[in-house]
């Protein structure tokens, strides 16, 4: 028998499956390709990966016999329970040390079961989060690899190759234990929920309230492209509503307002309330999706319901637009504060030591969220690792006191036009809350008490002690 070839074994050839063989051929790693519908694996050879050194297996075995060891396998497959299922069939095959990798979108509690189950047997396992869709995975990913981290020795060169790069530093690095790696990816999403909700209650405010045309909205949007708002999505932003249609209307205008979703924001939002951090901003991206699907009740409702006389703004319009890039700014930085808090707490809870500098890289590149506000966060967590909140780093303590007023005005002006900015309002009511030393919460918990004999503390009470019910009565 021939002697194993193959540096890198990948098993699904959908979208993801094929572009990411495609690109660590194009490092020069020999791949081993395996698919469920095994028809698909000579179909990738004669077609896709026509002239490349990719390798073909027909079988889990012949996959696995193809292998340098530690073999190294990828599933790009759906996820759920085709990765178990791959899991068994891989096992009965596989030697001491020999490292399974999931690259899909895989919930963090199915990673930690996995890997603590591989790990038991002798096995490593990352859980490796996939960031930039089909392109991204063709030409340079974000990856964000997090499991047994004996593995990462191992995968590290192929994937900090095939990764994407920003001034030459790749978008991967290690992130963590267990299942850190697709908890990191499942706040990437649900920071990506909310810089998309942000962004389209700005556009609602530049159509609403001040009217502008669609071109305009465009130019707007690529100035704030040229200073801190620069970002792909920002980006993406100018050309879909610049974007006509045949008959000349901008195409956007045409899609109907109701928004879908996948479940990462969800997964998101459920973890922060398992965790008790208020990661308000992306729970309310989530919810203004809800909202936004229910169409035939709005419809119902806007011919109902009153909201102020006009929602048209008649002060300084391009005041406005500047106060708007600040707010957007402002509340976007909250948001990845948010994030950064709960993937804290996620840590702390799990027992991972999150590598939170190497994240910001992560994320600075490659993947949907991939701005230059990223690199100002690793800058804030390389200056101080141990930094408790974003907002105590000197530059974003700075840029939301030099955005504060601006955000307040936007904010105020679109209750007053009634015009709906939930991400843009939540951000600023968290921070209101944040850098209050006293909330009403006193009051609370004497509520709380005097129905439900909850208990309290005194304000000057160092232990854990509490007053009993019968203060209140
Ligand atoms: P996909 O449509 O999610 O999955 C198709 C692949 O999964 C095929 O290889 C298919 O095999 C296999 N499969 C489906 N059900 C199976 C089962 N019950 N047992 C065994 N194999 C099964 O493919 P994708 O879009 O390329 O995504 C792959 C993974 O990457 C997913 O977890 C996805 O969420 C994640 N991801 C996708 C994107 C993206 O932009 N598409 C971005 C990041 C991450 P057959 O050919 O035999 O049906």
């Amino acid at each position: 028998m021939s002697e194993p070839c193959g540096d890198f074994g990948l098993i699904g050839l959908a979208v993801m499956g094929q572009n990411l063989i495609l690109n660590i051929n194009d490092h020069g790693y020999t791949v081993v390709a395996y698919n469920r519908t095994v028809s698909k694996v000579d179909h990738f050879l004669t077609h896709e990966a026509k002239g490349t050194n990719v390798v073909g297996a027909h079988s889990i075995e012949e996959l696995v016999s193809k292998l340098k060891r530690p073999r190294k396998i990828m599933l790009l497959v759906k996820a759920g329970s085709a990765v178990d299922d791959f899991i068994e069939q891989i096992i009965p095959h596989l030697d001491q040390g020999d490292i399974i990798i999931d690259g899909g979108n895989s919930h963090f509690p199915d990673t930690i079961r996995r890997c603590k189950y591989l790990e038991g047997k002798g096995f490593m396992f990352i859980g490796c989060g996939v960031s930039g869709g089909e392109d991204g995975a063709r030409y340079g990913p974000s990856l964000m690899p997090g499991g047994t981290p004996a593995a990462w020795e191992h995968v590290r060169p192929i994937f900090q190759s095939i990764s994407a790069k920003v001034n030459g530093e790749p978008c991967c690095d290690w992130v963590g234990e267990t299942g850190s790696g697709h908890y990191v990816k499942m706040v990437h999403n649900g920071i990506e929920y909310g810089d998309m909700q942000l962004i389209c209650e700005a556009y609602h405010l530049l159509t609403e309230a001040l009217g502008l045309t669609h071109e305009e909205i465009g130019n707007v949007f690529e100035e704030w492209n040229k200073k801190e708002l620069d970002s792909f999505l920002i980006e993406i932003t100018k050309d879909i509503v610049r974007y006509k249609d045949v008959d000349g209307t901008p195409l956007v205008l045409k899609i109907k307002d109701t928004a879908g979703q996948k479940g990462t924001g969800k997964w998101t939002a459920i973890s922060s309330l398992d965790l008790g951090i208020p990661v308000t901003l992306i729970g309310e991206a989530v919810f203004a999706r809800a909202l936004s699907a229910m169409k035939a009740e709005r419809v119902k409702a806007s011919k109902i319901l009153k909201g102020p006389e006009s929602s048209k703004y008649t002060g300084d319009k391009n005041a406005f637009i500047t106060q708007l890039g600040q707010a957007l700014y402002a509340a976007k930085l909250i948001s990845y504060a948010q994030g950064f808090m709960l993937m804290r707490e996620a840590a702390k809870d799990n027992n991972w030591n999150l590598n939170n500098a190497g994240i910001s890289l992560m994320w600075r590149g490659g993947c949907i969220i991939r701005s230059a506000f990223l690199g100002d966060i690793k800058n804030a967590y390389t200056n101080n690792p141990n930094l408790e909140n974003l907002l105590f780093d000197p530059f974003f303590k700075n840029a939301i006191d030099k955005a504060q007023n601006s955000w307040r005005q936007i904010v105020s002006n679109s209750v007053l036009l009634g015009i709906p900015t939930p991400a843009l309002s939540t951000a600023l009511s968290f921070y209101d809350g944040y850098r209050h030393e006293k909330l009403p919460a006193n009051l609370l918990q004497a509520m709380r008490d005097y129905f439900g004999a909850h208990t309290f503390q005194y304000l000057d009470e160092c232990t854990d002690e509490t007053h009993p019910r019968d203060t209140f009565v």
